[in-house]
């Protein structure tokens, strides 16, 4: 069965901008990893957990 990445938005926490990231189900139902901010190009550290349902949550935070 293929597996289809999980499209999440979050709201940048350095600019309030609105960012997406996609998320690969198959790296597991709690991920953590970094990705810059496509506004103001910083980077945020992104935590994401997906239910047993296959939906995600996330909770985003500052990487100095
Ligand atoms: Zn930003």
């Amino acid at each position: 069965m293929l597996h289809e990445l999980l499209e999440v938005s979050y709201r940048c926490p350095h600019c309030g901008e609105e960012n997406e990231t996609l998320v690969d189900p198959s790296g597991g139902s709690d991920q953590t990893y970094t990705e810059d901010c496509s506004v103001c190009c910083r980077a945020n550290l992104i935590r994401v957990t997906i239910s047993g349902e296959g939906t995600p949550s996330i909770a985003v935070e500052f990487e100095e």
